[in-house]
């Protein structure tokens, strides 16, 4: 996440001083240009800032019209929201297996469709990208909706295209943990009207007041209330301009210490869905003793497997099937008896215990991170 400063400060103090800090406001406009700016950056049609990468699902999922009795498939191994978000239109989350890309497996995708299954939400893991022309492939075979879940990689490029913009929908995250920082924050992408009127009625309980409604001939329904303020967007548009630099380092980086890394006989580089463009560096160990080896050797990585609410395993109201009340719950409309047990994704763990994230250590100059790569690739 690039650094909060100086500009992000006078940005938010220019937002209070002119005084019209909601997005609707008459003469409001650091939410429009922002949100021009993400569709520069990602190609899209269209860009709708909302409150948080979770909001960005949701009303990704309510624009695509997923409801009761339908199934979306996400993957095991993602922040627990990939999950929920389903849940909170009526539908409920199937897990499916990551690979060893730490992304979404196709070929599970394929054993997990059901005629109930109506959306994939791949997640873009840690800047990794998907295989995305697998997924839309299969996504056209079987009529699917695709959502990306690109909150953790914002600005990261797949075959050249910007993630989020290459399935139906995207979501972006502008949480403090994310590549673009704001705190708090998020965004639906997409390239179709229809979806992107529906997604910004959504964000805005039916938007019906407002005239950019009509154009689309999208008859109101009732949404909720996801708009931003003027003060995110004034510090989003400075932080955005940090991001692509920020990765262009991280790649960088990556490209030098990742062959020296690959020559080890202890374990191997993770496999990338698109090599070339590549900024995350995992590898990933023969056996689980082998990676708990690995994290001994402390400072430059850390296995993936402590990574609390981002593994299915502990994803308890899930499991638990628990909402806020007991007659609004999608597993009861679901078409099919769902259940989750601990071992349903075995792939998923067995990767995860083998993989450890390196750091690209960014603070320090790139020769002395070759030196303790080179004695890490023995
Ligand atoms: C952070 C994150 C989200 C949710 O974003 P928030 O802005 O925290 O609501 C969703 N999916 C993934 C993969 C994330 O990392």
């Amino acid at each position: 996440m690039p650094a909060m400063g100086i500009c992000e400060w006078i940005a938010a103090g220019r937002a209070i001083a002119e005084g019209q800090l909601t997005r609707y406001a008459e003469k409001a406009h650091f939410t429009d240009e922002f949100e021009q700016s993400l569709r520069e950056m990602t190609g899209a049609k269209h860009a709708l800032a909302v409150t948080s990468g979770t909001g960005a699902l949701i009303a990704a999922l309510a624009a695509a019209g997923i409801g009761p009795g339908d199934e979306v498939l996400v993957p095991a191994y993602t922040w627990m929201a990939t999950a929920t978000a389903p849940v909170m239109v009526g539908a409920v989350p199937i897990l499916v297996d990551i690979n060893e890309t730490l992304t979404i497996d196709p070929e599970d995708i394929e054993r997990k469709i059901t005629p109930y299954t109506r959306a994939i939400i791949p997640v873009h893991m840690g800047n990794a990208p998907c295989d995305m022309d697998a997924i839309m492939a299969i996504a056209k075979k079987h009529g699917l909706i695709v959502i990306e879940d690109a909150c953790q990689s914002v600005g990261v490029t797949y075959k050249g295209r910007a993630l989020g913009s290459i399935g139906h929908l995207g979501a972006l995250s502008f949480n403090k943990m994310k590549n673009l920082n704001i705190g708090e924050g998020g965004a639906v992408l997409t390239s179709d009207d229809q979806y992107f009127a529906r997604a910004r009625s959504y964000h805005d309980l039916g938007a019906m007041i407002r005239g950019h409604e009509d154009r689309y001939n999208e008859p109101a329904f009732i949404g909720v209330n996801m708009k931003v303020n003027e003060i995110q967007s004034a510090m989003a548009q400075v932080q955005l301009r940090k991001v692509l630099p920020m990765l262009e380092r991280q790649r960088r980086r990556r490209a030098s210490l990742a062959p020296i890394l690959a020559r080890s006989s202890q374990f191997q580089v993770t496999p990338h869905n698109d090599a070339e463009s590549a900024i995350s560096l995992t590898v990933l160990a023969p056996t689980r003793e082998a990676a708990i080896a690995l994290e001994d050797r402390k400072g430059i990585w850390n296995r993936l497997r402590d990574n609390s609410k981002h593994i299915y395993t502990n994803w308890e109201p899930i499991f638990a099937k628990r909402t806020f009340h007991p007659k609004m719950n999608p597993w009861a409309w679901a078409k099919r008896e769902i259940t989750y047990t601990p071992d349903m994704c075995a792939r998923t763990l067995d990767i995860l215990e083998r993989t450890c994230v390196v750091n690209l250590g960014l603070k320090y100059p790139t020769c002395v991170m070759r030196r303790v790569a080179k004695g890490l690739a023995v």
